[in-house]
């Protein structure tokens, strides 16, 4: 395949958007070579600018459940865009959207609608602090809450420690608020616990991580982290920006029976428009403005096209939830594909599947957290990410990105993307 367009394209944004990209994965630094730029999508497939037809693993990073341009998402924005984009102003439509998605979700009362997953667990955290009147949050390495600043820590030395930023612009005071804690490992949550027991306003969660690759939770994890929480009186907070109305119409709380304390939903919701949203209980959604003294507010927030492309989406998945059996089927084929193919060439590796996402680690280690996540074999990956493009599979360009799949594959996708896995099997 041939990327001259790309290529060109990429150099052309570089000159004038950081990097060539408006979101750092897109730019390929972890397989090299050069970002694909897209003309057009529809259904499973990916169009790129040089005229290539990609079959599309990453579904936008989760929004595309149901396959791009989606028929009945974008006849409602159409309906809707003829009415004017943005009012300042409330709408129907959000009370709408805000009723749809409650009665999907189990366990909360009230929502508030964002422009982005990034936005939602910005504004969850700064209410579960105001509700809680305590300032230390918990999180776990390798999980991802979007860029603020609370999230952007990584360890010093060891894992269970003050966090330390692990970017340039967060400041000390903020890095020190924010302790790490190992996924599935429940006792380097204890241990932050014991030595602040009253000042933890909540756990930040991936209920099923999923920006270390796909690491699903180990039985008795985040009921551990319940009981913790219930224990010291934080509040659990899951982020659901790209589990909830993905693995269940009501997310991972519903999949898993394990009821949080706030909810972060994104992605999916927004029916690849850009749109955020937390949820909770009444009382401590009373706490946010202008009902309570947390601030939080948006010019954009529950914009006209968003809400009708979030209601669709969540109207059709309300309506089908065969939907989520029928991606379940879909991943667990790859996987078992995937595996009985590299079973035979004694390549160590990991599979892991929670629903419709997975991810494949060159590593004879279980992967249970980002540590383990780590220890993949890179160039195997980088190989492996180029031998299926070039075959027309498009995958997430980093191992620690998990598969998205969305319900337009067919199973003709699935059995090509296996046998172009067999074919790049034999070149290494
Ligand atoms: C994508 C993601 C976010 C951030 O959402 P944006 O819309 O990119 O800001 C937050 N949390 C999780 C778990 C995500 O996957």
């Amino acid at each position: 395949m041939r990327y001259e367009r790309s290529s060109a394209l990429f150099k052309a944004a570089q000159s004038v958007i950081p990097g060539g990209v408006n979101s750092p994965v897109r730019a390929f630094q972890a397989v090299g070579g050069t970002p694909i730029f897209v003309d057009h999508a529809k259904g499973a497939y990916l169009y790129d600018e040089d005229g290539n037809r990609l079959i599309d693993y990453i579904s936008s990073w989760g929004p595309m459940l149901l396959g791009h341009a989606f028929e009945p998402v974008i006849l409602a924005v159409k309906e809707r865009v003829d009415k004017g984009t943005s009012y300042g102003m409330p709408t129907e439509l959000e009370t709408q959207i805000a009723e749809l998605a409650l009665s999907m979700i189990p366990n909360m009362d009230q929502i508030r609608m964002v422009n982005s997953g990034t936005e939602a667990c910005m504004s969850a955290v700064r209410l579960a602090r105001g509700y809680t009147g305590r300032e230390k949050l918990i999180k776990f390495a390798g999980c991802y809450h979007g860029h603020s600043d609370a999230f952007l820590i990584q360890a010093g030395s060891g894992a269970v420690t003050f966090g330390a930023p692990s970017s340039p612009g967060v400041t000390k005071g903020t890095a020190q608020d924010t302790l790490l804690a190992s996924y599935n490992d429940l006792e380097s949550v204890a241990q932050h616990f014991e030595h602040h027991p009253e000042a933890i306003a909540a756990i930040i969660v991936e209920p099923i991580a999923g920006n270390m690759g796909c690491i699903p939770p180990q039985k008795g994890f985040l009921e551990g982290l319940r009981s913790l929480c219930d224990q010291y009186g934080s509040l659990l907070l899951f982020d659901e920006v790209m589990t909830g109305f993905r693995l269940a119409p009501g997310g991972a709380q519903e999949r898993l029976g394990i009821q949080a304390d706030i909810a972060t939903y994104g992605k999916v919701l927004g029916g690849g428009l850009p749109v955020g949203a937390f949820a909770a209980r009444n009382e401590i959604m009373a706490q946010l403005a202008p009902l309570g003294p947390v601030y939080q507010a948006g010019t954009l927030s529950g914009n006209p096209l968003a809400m009708a492309a979030g209601h669709a989406m969540l109207a059709h998945l309300a309506h089908h939830p065969e939907v989520f059996q029928s991606l379940d089927h879909k991943t667990e084929q790859l996987h078992l594909g995937m595996d009985s193919l590299l079973q035979p060439k004694r390549i160590p590796h990991q599979i892991n599947r929670f629903g419709s996402m997975l991810s494949l680690h060159f590593t004879e280690q279980a992967v249970v957290d980002f540590q383990s996540a780590a220890l993949g074999n890179n160039a195997h990956f980088k190989a492996y990410f180029h031998g299926m493009l070039d075959r027309g599979v498009y995958l997430p360009p980093s191992a620690f990105e998990s598969y998205f799949l969305n319900d337009a594959l067919s199973e003709r996708d699935i059995t090509y993307t296996l046998t172009a896995f067999d074919d790049w099997l034999k070149t290494i």
